[in-house]
């Protein structure tokens, strides 16, 4: 196999005069061109030649070259057709990847799981199409899919949002649900210069490593992100208000009070203040009933 050699302005530039590839906004397409960037994510990401990698919008295959180079086998799964042709051009030399011409959002990820790597644990790298960054993460964590770690390339807003806790105003829905799933570290901030075209905001590469077990434990995990949707849903207001004006919930006014009293809370503190593991206790609260 012969090492990985797209990872620059010049060689992308020569691949994408070759097919005439128009970018297309619509897919959220910025290719990467600097070589340090994807070998630190490779090396976040700790691929070994036991893995199988599944990797999101392989583009003209840039990474996956990378991925190929280092991993066991390697799934990518792109959407636009017109990179097929390309993928199979850049890739001929690398025998253990296999591409999909699909929509991420659609894939049976567990099937490929199952088919690829005999149901265990996959790790998934990718620089994702930033429009839909939350429905694939969340989609990864809350289907039935085995995952061991998922280290990808997002907005950096988006990125200091999966980290931060109580008390900042990037703490939302996205910080709760990544951290009751996954273990967050942000590995670089990239500036736009590393892209083709450069993205209009700034980057950051995160690993998120799932957790063996959730850091709480709770008796409704549904219900816990009802309450936390609830919550962020009118940051602005109490939680007791956020609560009450949520048509998730059905909760009535009074068994709100005293599930907030129970928990030992303030009668008008926000969502905004409370950590995961008082969302779990206020879960488990109104579940005691
Ligand atoms: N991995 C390449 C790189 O780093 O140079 C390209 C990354 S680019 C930010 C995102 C890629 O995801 C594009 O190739 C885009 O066509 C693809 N994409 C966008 N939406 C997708 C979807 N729903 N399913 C699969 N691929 C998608």
């Amino acid at each position: 196999m012969i090492a990985p050699y797209l990872g620059n302005p010049k060689k992308t530039i020569e691949v994408l005069q070759k097919y005439d590839f128009v970018f297309q906004k619509k897919f959220g397409q910025n290719f990467l061109i600097d070589t340090h960037v994807l070998e630190k994510i490779i090396s976040a990401a700790e691929i070994t030649k036991d893995d199988f990698v599944l990797e999101i919008g392989p583009g003209i295959g840039t990474m996956t070259q990378y991925l190929a180079y280092a991993a066991r086998e390697v799934v990518a799964v792109e959407i636009d057709k017109a990179l097929i042709p390309i993928l199979e051009d850049t890739l001929q030399e690398y025998s253990n990847v296999t591409v999909l011409n699909e929509d991420i959002l659609k894939v049976d990820i567990k099937k490929l799981a199952d088919e690829h790597n005999n149901g265990k644990p996959i790790k998934v790298v990718a620089n994702l199409p930033y429009y839909i960054t939350t429905p694939i993460i969340m989609g990864l964590f809350e289907g039935e899919v085995p995952i061991e770690s998922i280290t990808v390339m997002v907005q950096k807003e988006v990125a200091d949002r999966m980290q931060v806790g109580p008390g900042t105003k990037e703490y939302g829905a996205l910080s709760l649900a990544v951290q009751y799933y996954a273990e967050p570290y942000i590995v670089a901030n990239v500036p736009a210069n590393c892209f083709m075209p450069r993205p209009k905001v700034g980057s950051a590469v995160i690993r998120l490593t799932r957790h063996a077990a959730p850091p709480v434990e709770v008796i409704d995990e549904k219900l816990m992100f009802r309450i936390i949707r609830a919550s962020f849903n009118q940051r602005r207001k109490t939680l007791a208000n956020g609560l009450n004006n949520s048509s998730e919930l059905s909760f009535g006014k009074e068994e709100i009070q005293r599930v907030i009293k129970a928990c030992g809370f303030p009668e008008g503190i926000r969502g905004e203040a409370l950590t995961l593991e008082q969302f779990a206790a206020l879960t488990n609260e109104f579940k005691s009933k």
